[in-house]
């Protein structure tokens, strides 16, 4: 396609942002049209880009050609790195098995990957009831998301992208006098083009502010997800659920929950946690990720997560559309112009979306 065609971005979260970041390096001309300013939105569980906790690793998502994305998103957050990108870090990340897990998929794509087997003599992080059956570590990037958005926002803005912030009904869709539309627009997004394939992973996150970075005997920096088998942590539907906790600048990130459902009316209709719930200011969390990781963190870094008070809690969804259908990354001729969607990347948006971004690149050009 002929370059300085002016291109319509639906959604200015992380893949739409960095849609126009790979695009303005092409020359073309970007306007993003969003509901939501990335950085200046009041909470809503719909906008997914305001909650991610932001590991690089491709977790709770289904589609076509998600490890040849991911493998491109990798080395592009690699070439960051190198450049010094503001908020991206490297972690020694831990995911840890109270029961027996096969190896991922994407062991041969992680940097220094070892199977629990060669470090179980070793230091890890563990809690001090809860046993470790089997698991992995690897080097893995992390976006410190205060840090990163608003650098990636800032410099596709410098980039000469245009912000429209518009929020769009079906009946605009034939109006939009841009060239191409790529939408990625999220779950709103989706519903704008008639897509109902909508299945939610709701999750929950306590960030625990100004604890200090977690770090090995060895003096690596440190994060984990662990889960702890069914009987200890899981939902009403059974579906046994991990924690994790991330370090920031400003402390900690303790998750998760993955529980499954939908919203209608924007009311929750969908699994709940098993055990109790806690209340940190409006938002009700599940007990679980407080005390499991609280118990991990003591017992392998001998912090007490006590000392710190000061905590927010968020709840958001991520939109992973249903197993048959996974992500959607194609083209489709509507209202006598090109649409191209990016959408569904479930609890991996951040991770895929260097990947997804050239994907719609290529779309764009072929
Ligand atoms: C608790 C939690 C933890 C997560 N952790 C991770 C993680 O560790 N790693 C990872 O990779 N991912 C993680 N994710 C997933 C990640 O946050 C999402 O996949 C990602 O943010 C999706 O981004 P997006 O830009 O595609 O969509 P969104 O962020 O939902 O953005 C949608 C955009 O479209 C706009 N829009 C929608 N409809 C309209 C309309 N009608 N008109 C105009 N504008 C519209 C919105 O205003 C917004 O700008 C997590 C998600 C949650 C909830």
């Amino acid at each position: 396609m002929e370059k300085n065609k002016n291109i319509g971005i639906i959604g200015c979260g992380i893949s739409g942002l960095s849609v126009a970041y790979v695009l303005l390096e092409r020359d073309f001309n970007v306007t993003l049209v969003s509901q939501h300013h990335p950085l200046h939105s009041g909470p809503d569980p719909k906008f997914a880009s305001l909650y991610p906790a932001a590991s690089i690793i491709p977790h709770s998502v289904f589609g076509e050609n998600i490890p040849e994305l991911f493998k491109m998103s990798q080395s592009f957050f690699e070439e960051l790195y190198d450049q010094e990108f503001p908020g991206l870090s490297v972690f020694q990340h831990y995911e840890l098995f109270n029961d027996i897990k096969e190896l991922p998929w994407y062991k041969n794509l992680m940097r220094n990957f070892v199977a629990f087997d060669d470090f179980k003599k070793h230091f890890y992080p563990r809690h001090p009831s809860i046993p470790v059956s089997s698991g992995w570590r690897f080097n893995c990037y992390f976006a410190d998301w205060g840090i990163y958005l608003p650098a990636l926002f800032q410099k596709v803005m410098e980039m000469g992208a245009e912000l429209n912030l518009q929020h769009l009904n079906k009946d605009d869709l034939p109006l939009l006098s841009y060239d191409v539309v790529i939408n990625c627009g999220g779950l709103s997004g989706a519903q704008l083009f008639d897509d109902h394939a909508a299945l939610l992973y709701r999750g929950h996150l306590l960030s625990i502010q100004d604890a200090p970075k977690l770090t090995s005997p060895t003096g690596e920096l440190v994060s984990f997800n662990f889960s702890p088998g069914k009987q200890h942590y899981s939902t009403q539907n059974d579906i046994p659920q991990d924690v994790y906790c991330y370090s920031r600048q400003d402390g900690w990130v303790f998750g998760g929950s993955r529980q499954m459902g939908n919203i209608r009316n924007d009311v929750w209709q969908g699994d709940q946690a098993m055990s109790d719930k806690i209340k940190v200011g409006d938002v009700l969390i599940p007990a679980k990720i407080l005390s499991l990781n609280e118990g991990i963190i003591e017992h392998s870094f001998g912090i007490k997560t006590r000392n710190y008070l000061k905590r927010k809690a968020k709840m958001g969804y991520r939109f992973i559309r249903k197993k048959d259908n996974g992500l959607r990354l194609e083209a489709e001729e509507k209202f006598g112009k090109k649409f191209i969607h990016n959408y569904g990347h479930g609890g991996a948006g951040v991770t895929l979306s260097w990947g997804c971004a050239l994907k719609v690149a290529e779309l764009l050009e072929s």
